[in-house]
């Protein structure tokens, strides 16, 4: 499915099979010099089959063609593998290279998920099913690395780079000031809220989500573009709403850990989720896996906050509220 959405700029809904997300609008600006797309789909047959079509019906020629990826999940950019050519450019951002440089580590993931209670027998399937190593690209891309100011002109367009760290650790949106239209990856979602995790313990990713947030808020934007369903406009509302969603989700947890400590799993599997499951049990995995990330990202939060504090008993970080908290 093709959209023009202004003057040469237009969207490919890419198929997610199987995926909540459903599809990844994919942007396609046309020009005489060079094209340029924003975000690809997965390395999958459904999203090549989707991304082929489309460029045939625009008239696309992937020889003259440059990538901008906003972030470094596979649903938007796995399917480089497949697209780029000996003259293409892909701009992307250092932190998620350097990221993606380490590979996929799957012993990290399941170090740290057994530290946070993920239980032993689900594990593996959790790892397996994650589409971060199913539907990645190859590692032997070259980047080019873009940061905050940096200008990509295409055509009439010139977008200015803005770096919003939350989602990723170097998530970038484009904003062009002229249109004031924003490209918004996965910053801003306007059907579905962003996930934030974390599986490590070197960020606080909800914290730099949250100023990311109130950084795209001074922007005068009239469009967002966002990397999963409709476009839209009221930025700056979608904004506030997704603020208070996280505030309501740390409020939840805090009530949690209130009737007693737990680890994180335990927490995500109290937490109310936005899916059609009747119980925590009946999760698909992948689904799962996403919640106690999420969980461990608000957690992290609170305790950097000093609202919550974890200690470690028999290699399990366990969760309490701190007593002499105040919000
Ligand atoms: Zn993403």
């Amino acid at each position: 499915m093709i959209e023009e959405i202004l003057a040469n700029l237009y969207r490919i809904e890419i198929p997610l099979p199987k995926s909540p997300l459903k599809a990844l609008n994919s942007y396609v600006i046309r020009n005489t010099e060079r094209n340029l797309i924003i975000d690809t789909g997965w390395n999958q047959e459904e999203c090549m089959t989707a991304m082929q079509a489309g460029l045939g019906e625009l008239g696309v020629d992937v020889g003259r063609t440059d990538f901008f990826i906003t972030h470094l999940h596979a649903d938007h950019f796995g399917l480089l593998s497949d697209l780029v050519t000996e003259t293409s450019k892909i701009y992307f951002n250092q932190p998620d290279v350097d990221r993606f440089r380490e590979g996929f580590q799957p012993d990290r993931f399941a170090r740290f998920a057994r530290l946070n209670g993920y239980p032993e027998n689900e594990l593996q399937a959790g790892l397996q099913s994650h589409p971060g190593f199913k539907f990645r690209p190859q590692e032997n891309l070259v980047f080019h690395i873009l940061k905050e100011g940096d200008t990509l002109t295409i055509g009439d367009y010139r977008f200015r780079c803005v770096e919003t760290p939350g989602h990723t650790s170097g998530h970038m949106c484009l904003y062009e000031p002229n249109r004031k239209v924003f490209v918004a990856g996965d910053h801003i979602l306007n059907d579905i809220t962003p996930n934030i995790q974390l599986w490590s313990d070197d960020r606080n990713p909800l914290e730099e989500y949250f100023a990311s947030l109130d950084k795209v808020s001074k922007l005068d934007i009239e469009l967002v573009l966002p990397g999963h369903r409709t476009l839209f406009r009221n930025c700056r509302e979608r904004i506030q709403e997704l603020k208070q969603h996280h505030q309501k989700r740390l409020d939840e947890i805090i009530s949690i850990l209130e009737k007693g400590e737990m680890d994180a799993f335990r927490v995500a599997s109290e937490m109310s989720w936005d899916i059609l499951c009747d119980s925590w049990d009946l999760f698909p995995v992948s689904q799962k896996w996403f919640a106690t990330g999420e969980a461990i990202a608000h957690l992290k939060y609170l305790k950097e906050k000093g609202i919550i504090r974890s200690e470690m008993r028999n290699q399990r970080i366990i969760f309490s509220v701190n007593v002499n908290h105040s919000i």
